[in-house]
């Protein structure tokens, strides 16, 4: 919210100007006033909304024009006053004041004006009747109010309209000609309401208005007023309830209600506490609330952003079968202002039969964002309303900021969950078939995917002396003249060659030696397309010589031309090096270490499954 308001009084000599902001602060009326009030400041503590609130007079005895506009560009909300018996200051409202004020200020940014009538001591009757069919024809006037400086009428009131019209402006919210919300606070609505229908339903029930209503307000509803609530609504719209609970027609219908009878700040604090600016766009603190990553340091979401996460799937997975098919992502991305995720998705992580995105590849895909690129998740995580629903301070603390690498390095123990492995080789030696494999796909299944969808990363889980770490393969342009450091950077070198092109290891040889022989990065050398017949390759040493002299585990074969899903051992081992990247060769060579480090794999990966769909059935 603003830290200030900035109010002036503007209007015809003698209409009580000056008086009425001295009225105000003495509490008297005084019989004799300057012709101008100083600039007064009113501490934010004795003010209802509670912001230091600053106070403008104007005289034209004691101003030139341009110190008029000067303020007027200067005021956050302007009092154009009139003596309710002086009919040419009236008058002088609509012939001079309002043009005067739009010529001074920009179209988009309009102040909201105030109509003041003063000297109501002086009148029997009200000035509301001329006053009137004014309100109705300019759309910036926020408000009126009739007053008098000398018995001490309606003074505060004025001043904390003012007050309010600045922080609570209606001009955002609704349009009066039409009398309907405006279009972009008819979004901003929708879009809370759907953050908080918990379940999914399209309905509010008691449970979840309470939630509501808590982080609002910070009370809950008691239950009688959560009845008359939804009594009102029943009253005047038909779709307004329905199974007890409030219906989006019905919640927008509220909030209609609210701004009608002047009770705007209800519908303001909703938007504020979902992030919404004056704007009602939702504020970059809100998106981007900061958070330092030193470097060495990756990112990983925490327990708590996982849960919340497992629970924004579970809200859309509405037939329960573990995956999201094409309308159940849109709608969960309804609460986003695009799209975020493109079909290449599809091919980063694991996918069902249908090609829908799996509840492990879901979180899989979150887990990259995380990693890669923690600006957009702490963004997304915003627009799902993390910290709101997680009742947490800020997006910033779903994520967890790893220690320096070094620091892993030299204690030889990590806290890490994210594993990355850049896959290096010659175009056509095998990588994006290496990475498709990752995810559980076989040459058949690869054929069917379209080039522009296709992804230079793949994440999946792997099971790592029985626990379950995220390991990323990120595909490296064979183009090594260029590397960056991202692409260098990394917690396991992964070298493809081709065993059935005789030219392809020779690329593999050429990076190790330019980057990595000196680097105490652990390299893994694969041999692709094991399926084919092997073929003798043109070096200097074989690839198992140059493996022994450069201290590296002898060359794996692999082939992802096979029936069924292929073999996920060479992941588990690519992560576990990645993991202990101090194991010597002797440790990589024996069998036994292999399969003790494997041996939880499946099991957790049928139990994690299992565990999911009892979680599923309990609710
Ligand atoms: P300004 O030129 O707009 O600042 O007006 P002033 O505050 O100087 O007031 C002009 C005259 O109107 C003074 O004689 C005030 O005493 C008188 N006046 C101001 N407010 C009221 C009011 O509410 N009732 C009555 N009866 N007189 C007022
Ligand atoms: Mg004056």
């Amino acid at each position: 919210m603003r830290k200030d308001v900035r109010i002036l009084l503007v209007g015809e000599p003698k209409v009580g100007k000056t008086s009425l902001i001295m009225s105000l602060v003495t509490e008297e009326f005084p019989d004799v006033v300057p012709y101008r009030a100083e600039e007064i400041t009113i501490p934010a503590d004795v003010t209802p909304e509670r912001v230091p609130t600053h106070i403008v007079d104007y005289s034209e005895a004691e101003q030139t024009d341009e110190q008029l506009f000067q303020e007027i560009t200067k005021a956050n909300v302007i009092c154009i006053v009139y003596s309710v018996n002086n009919k040419n200051s009236i008058e002088k409202v609509t012939s001079h004041w309002i043009p005067l004020i739009n010529d001074n200020t920009d179209k988009d940014s309009r102040v909201p004006l105030i109509l003041v009538g003063n000297k109501s001591d002086l009148v029997e009757h009200s000035s509301m009747e001329t006053i009137l069919p004014i309100m109705n024809k300019y759309t910036e006037i926020e408000t009126c109010v009739e007053c008098s400086a000398k018995n001490l009428k309606n003074i505060s009131e004025l001043f904390y309209y003012a007050q309010k019209a600045v922080l609570h402006p209606t001009g955002p919210l609704y349009c009066p000609d039409l009398k309907l919300m405006k279009p972009s606070c008819l979004r901003a609505l929708t879009r809370i309401f759907k953050v908080s229908d918990l379940d999914n339903d399209g309905i509010l029930n008691d449970h979840e208005l309470n939630i509501f209503q808590r982080t609002c307000f910070n009370t809950p509803l008691a239950a009688q007023a959560l009845e008359d609530v939804k009594n009102v609504v029943r009253k005047n719209i038909n779709d307004g309830v329905c199974d007890n609970g409030l219906t989006l027609n019905g919640f927008l219908f509220l909030h209609t209600l609210f701004i009608q009878r002047g009770r705007h700040e209800t519908t303001w604090t909703v938007l504020r506490r979902f992030g919404y600016d004056d704007d009602l766009e939702l504020h970059q603190d809100y998106l981007f609330p900061p958070l330092k990553i030193p470097p060495d340091c990756t990112t990983e979401l925490n327990h708590n952003a996982y849960l919340f996460l497992q629970s924004v799937f579970d809200k859309h997975d509405k037939d329960r079968d573990c995956a999201l098919s094409p309308e159940e992502l849109k709608d969960l991305f309804d609460v986003f202002p695009y799209i975020p995720w493109g079909q290449d998705v599809n091919n980063t992580v694991c996918t069902n039969d249908q090609g829908w995105i799996t509840y492990q590849g879901y979180l899989s895909q979150w887990t990259l964002t995380t990693y890669l690129d923690v600006q957009r998740c702490l963004e997304y995580l915003g627009y799902l309303g993390y910290s709101i629903l997680a009742e947490q301070e800020s997006q910033a603390s779903g994520v967890t900021v790893t220690r320096d690498k070094k620091i892993d390095l030299q204690k030889r123990q990590t806290q890490r969950n994210v594993f990355r492995c850049n896959v290096f080789g010659a175009s056509g030696s095998g990588k994006s078939g290496f990475l498709q494999a990752f995810l559980g796909r076989n040459m058949m299944r690869q054929r069917t995917i379209n080039e522009e969808h296709k992804s230079y990363y793949a994440i999946s889980t792997a099971y790592v002396y029985g626990q379950e770490k995220y390991l990323l393969l990120h595909e490296v342009f064979p183009d090594f003249d260029f590397l960056s450091d991202a692409e260098l950077s990394c917690d396991v070198v992964c070298l493809i060659y081709d065993s059935s092109n005789p030219v392809s290891f020779e690329y593999c040889a050429k990076v190790f030696k330019q980057y990595f022989m000196d680097s105490k990065m652990p390299c893994m050398l694969v041999a692709c397309k094991a399926d084919l017949p092997e073929v003798k390759q043109q070096y200097a040493m074989t690839p198992l010589e140059f493996c022994r002299k450069h201290k590296m585990p002898p060359p794996q074969s692999y082939t992802c031309n096979t029936a069924a899903a292929p073999s996920r051992d060479i992941f588990i081992k690519l992560c576990t090096m990645a993991m202990y990247p101090h194991m010597s060769q002797t440790d990589l060579q024996s069998s036994t270490f292999w399969l003790k480090a494997s041996v939880g794999a499946t099991v957790f990966m049928v139990l994690g499954f299992a565990m999911y769909r009892a979680m599923l059935r309990s609710r």
